[in-house]
């Protein structure tokens, strides 16, 4: 095909890339519920049809062609796209303005997507140690055994990120809001240093969603989410996205700097071109349609869960400050929390729905969850029912005490994940298992 004919197919790719929200004043929830179904449909179905296909027919062999090498948008295979899954990522770009979303069939998934398209032997990831054990694991463990270095660095100081950084640094990784340390990084401050330095600022979001915190206001490149928790709305399955403001200059990334080029998108589209047209059909790791048909139902809610989840988590952290036996509450939304300030200004006076409490030995902790009758013992967060774990003896039992030191694990640390129960039955709850 002669070269003008390929730049207009592309162009028509990034004109079907940009922003859906065709009414910026729109509200979170009313720019997830205006993103139309599958049109047309013969029984003018409401909800977007679960499209539990591998495969896709075509009328002729010629059809096929375009599909197969990404020169039209019908679907081939639903490791690559899947209409349900696209409804799902669809909506999500309208009530985000990003630039593009991808689904995953879990958070590490999306996490390990991203990471693979940005970063080759030889190059380094800046990031904090404070991160969630899989993660940590990800780029100590994983990336290091294909030469991608790890600089760990405290990033709530950006003169240490700043001095972390060189040539070779492709990303700087981090948690919004820390799980379970609740440790909270000044955005603007890292995002200046990421844009003097040419590298990305690659955020997880998962504790604050996308319906309380815009990531691109506030200097993140691409957004990551375990759509497993607040998302998915009870937990009923993994998922996990990758959102793409389009904010970052590619040509200054080595490994991507010519991807636009070999794609044939222009420099914005270079990450999206490579994730969706290599990374991401070779792994493997793509959401299924039955998930994303249940993630989408939980994002017509999701802004209504969380302000209930949210600020049931700020009032049982303020009455939890009053009760003696709890050594420490550690939540940001607390005049007490040594990020309180930082996380007011960036997520609202109710930063999340995760809190953590210090009690005097691990035995007290093991006593405490032993008697929790409403709260579950469970991992996981921002299930619909509130979930109570151990971290340092669960999630982070496989790494070497030294490591989870550094990590800012304790073996004296709840973590609480709080849900739509009422305050007071969960008040309650834990009153009566610390007796
Ligand atoms: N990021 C954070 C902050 C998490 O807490 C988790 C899981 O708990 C993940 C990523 C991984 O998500 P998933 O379990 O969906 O793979």
């Amino acid at each position: 095909m002669a070269c003008s004919g390929w730049r207009i197919i592309f162009a028509l790719l990034i004109f079907l890339l940009q922003p859906m929200n065709d009414n910026p004043k729109r509200g979170f929830t009313a720019s997830v519920l205006a993103v139309p179904t599958a049109k047309p449909d013969p029984h003018g179905a409401l909800n977007m049809p679960v499209y539990q296909t591998a495969a896709y027919e075509f009328a002729t062999a010629e059809a096929m062609e375009p599909a197969f090498t990404g020169r039209s948008a019908d679907h081939a295979y639903s490791r690559i796209t899947n209409p349900t899954v696209e409804h799902f990522e669809t909506r999500v770009r309208a009530a985000t303005g990003a630039f593009s979303v991808t689904a995953f069939n879990s958070g590490m998934a999306a996490i390990a997507n991203l990471l693979m398209t940005v970063a080759r032997a030889g190059d380094n990831i800046v990031a904090s140690p404070h991160l969630f054990g899989n993660t940590y694991s990800l780029l100590a463990s994983t990336l290091a055994d294909f030469g991608v270095e790890v600089r760990w660095v405290d990033v709530t100081r950006p003169e240490c990120v700043a001095a972390a950084m060189d040539d070779n640094s492709c990303a700087l990784f981090l948690e919004v809001v820390t799980n379970p340390q609740l440790e909270v990084a000044d955005l603007k401050a890292l995002s200046a240093v990421c844009r003097q330095q040419g590298v990305p600022l690659v955020a997880d979001t998962t504790v604050i969603p996308f319906s309380a915190f815009r990531a691109a206001e506030w200097g993140i490149d691409l957004e990551i989410v375990s759509s497993t928790k607040y998302l998915s709305g009870g937990a009923t399955g993994l998922g996990g996205l990758l959102v793409d403001y389009g904010t970052f200059d590619w040509s200054r990334r080595p490994k991507l700097a010519r991807a636009a080029e070999q794609y044939g998108v222009p420099p914005q589209a270079a990450f999206t071109a490579k994730l969706r047209r290599e990374i991401h059909r070779n792994l493997g790791a793509y959401m299924t349609p039955q998930v994303a048909y249940q993630q989408s139902l939980g994002l017509e809610t999701l802004e209504v869960r969380y302000a209930r989840m949210s600020q049931t988590t700020l009032a049982l952290a303020r009455a939890l400050e009053q009760l003696p036996q709890i050594e420490a509450v550690h939540y940001p939304g607390l005049p007490s929390h040594p990020f309180h300030a930082v996380a007011r200004r960036q997520f609202g006076e109710a930063p999340g729905a995760m809190l953590t409490l210090e009690l005097a030995s691990q035995e007290a902790c093991f006593a405490f969850l032993n008697r929790l009758k409403l709260i579950h013992r469970a991992t996981n967060l921002f299930d619909n029912k509130s979930l109570a774990i151990h971290p340092w003896s669960t999630i982070y039992g496989p790494f070497p005490e030294a490591v989870r030191r550094d990590m800012d694990i304790r073996p004296t640390t709840i973590r609480l994940s709080i849900g739509l129960e009422d305050a007071g039955d969960l008040l309650s709850d834990i009153q009566q298992a610390l007796s």
